[in-house]
């Protein structure tokens, strides 16, 4: 069932955040071209079809796994866009509250990066560095030295890896030998640091649900020296119906349940093939009913941000001193926001280093929908959805995302309090028996859940 269904019926989407300018703000669903994309695919040069499963599977022969991987144990990372925290027991998802008894749980939440959108948090959750440090500061940013727009929804940059920092987890199991497989993850259609995952898809949402499950039970059947270890998969009805409907919904609460469905039935299709997986569960971030019409910026008395080049709250100045003024103008001058210059962006944030975010950075105080510019002149305005994300979740919890992970090498009933979504690449990365590069976040943070504590 698939519960989100916009106004619009061509969209697809993952909840990306900013769009293009105009039409965007912190945060906005994507929409994306399945059709299109998949012609596009087609049209690409195939990739060595040596390993090829199922179309529309692509596949990249790296040759068999290096024999000390194929006895590691084996990680699936499903991604459940816009679950937040607190669904599983708001709205009963017996399964992933059954994930929490059998294995580890955060049931204050897990914290997600700023902004709390879906591509860059994908993208922390596979790197374990912070946005400013992997450098996909927004679902939609500018970047002044290439003078050119990161788009998550556009393969033609989505797919380009030089947009990318950071070592994938996918990338990292390449590297060292480990075959990886990514059933849809920001970031896995585009060649990292000259990778990619053995096999992996363009991204559909249509693509049939109990499908995408079929296919991870299919790689996990493979011969042990082609199988993948590391596999992500992707669900994002969560996301769609919070929009839609706002998190406290019917039809989140329906679309919850389905998902949880979807887990259970994963669960149960993994157990049944007695290897050593773990199943790890997670969200980008969480949701909160959106309040009041647009903001716009370039409404307030005195801004000019005619100079600027915006996607959707993020300004771009052309000199330092347009980016003083748009600050002088824009602080203080309304409740629903904080404006700083972006080197005195607060720590907790860490969103200071990095240019892509712009100068000056405005912060949202609560589920308000900011943009640097209303529609232009004749120009359709529609007015901020249902349910929005994107906030600093130290501020608006509702922003808090969801981890579960059971299996062989989790304690069952662990518990943990809210940490930061850059803590999980390095557990994945010890589940995995893998070399970690140092990141952001600390194995330490989480390794309490492990049954054997790792090595020093
Ligand atoms: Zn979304």
């Amino acid at each position: 069932m698939q519960t989100q269904v916009g106004p619009g019926a061509t969209d697809k989407t993952v909840c990306l955040t900013a769009g293009r300018a105009g039409r965007i703000a912190v945060f906005l669903c994507l929409v994306l071209l399945p059709i299109a994309a998949r012609a596009q695919a087609a049209a690409k040069p195939s990739p060595p079809a040596a390993a090829r499963t199922a179309d529309p599977v692509i596949a990249v022969d790296h040759g068999p796994n290096a024999l000390i991987q194929e006895s590691k144990h084996y990680v699936v990372l499903v991604s459940l866009d816009g679950f937040r925290y607190d669904y599983a027991k708001k709205y009963g998802a017996k399964n992933l509250l059954s994930l929490a008894a059998h294995g580890a749980s955060a049931p204050e939440g897990m914290i997600p990066a700023f902004p709390s959108v879906t591509f860059p948090n994908h993208y922390t959750l596979v790197t374990g560095l912070y946005p400013e440090h992997h450098g996909i500061v927004a679902n939609t940013f500018y970047d002044e030295q290439r003078k050119q727009t990161y788009e998550g929804t556009d393969p033609k940059t989505s797919a380009d890896g030089s947009w990318y920092g950071g070592t994938p987890l996918w990338v990292l199991a390449e590297q060292q030998g480990m075959r990886s497989a990514c059933f849809f993850w920001p970031g896995s259609e585009a060649e990292i640091r000259g990778m990619r995952p053995s096999f992996y898809l363009h991204f559909d949402d249509k693509f049939p649900e109990e499908k995408r499950i079929e296919q991870v039970i299919a790689w996990l059947r493979l011969p042990a020296e082609q199988r993948p270890h590391f596999i992500t998969l992707y669900y994002s009805n969560v996301d769609h119906a919070g929009h839609d409907y706002g998190p406290d919904s019917p039809q989140t609460g329906a679309a919850v349940k389905h998902v949880d469905e979807l887990v259970g039935k994963l669960w149960a299709r993994l157990n049944a093939l007695h290897l050593p997986i773990d199943l790890v569960v997670v969200s980008d971030h969480g949701m909160a009913r959106e309040r009041g019409p647009w903001i716009n910026l370039d409404q307030f008395p005195g801004i000019d941000l005619s100079g600027f080049e915006t996607e959707g709250s993020l300004l771009y100045p052309k000199s330092e001193e347009a980016a003083e003024a748009a600050y002088q103008r824009l602080k203080r001058v309304d409740p629903a926001f904080v404006v700083y210059r972006r080197k005195h962006v607060p720590v907790g944030l860490h969103y200071a280093s990095n240019a892509r975010a712009g100068d000056p950075v405005v912060v949202a105080t609560g589920p308000f929908a900011i943009r640097a510019h209303g529609p232009k002149a004749g120009e359709e305005d529609k007015p901020p959805k249902v349910g929005m994300h994107g906030l600093d979740p130290r501020q608006v919890p509702e922003m808090k995302a969801i981890f579960y992970a059971a299996g062989p090498d989790i304690r069952a009933g662990a518990t943990v309090k809210p940490f930061d979504n850059v803590n999980v690449y390095p557990l994945l990365a010890e589940l995995l028996g893998l070399q970690a590069p140092p990141v952001d976040g600390s194995l330490n943070v989480l390794s309490g859940i492990l049954v054997a504590e790792p090595a020093p």
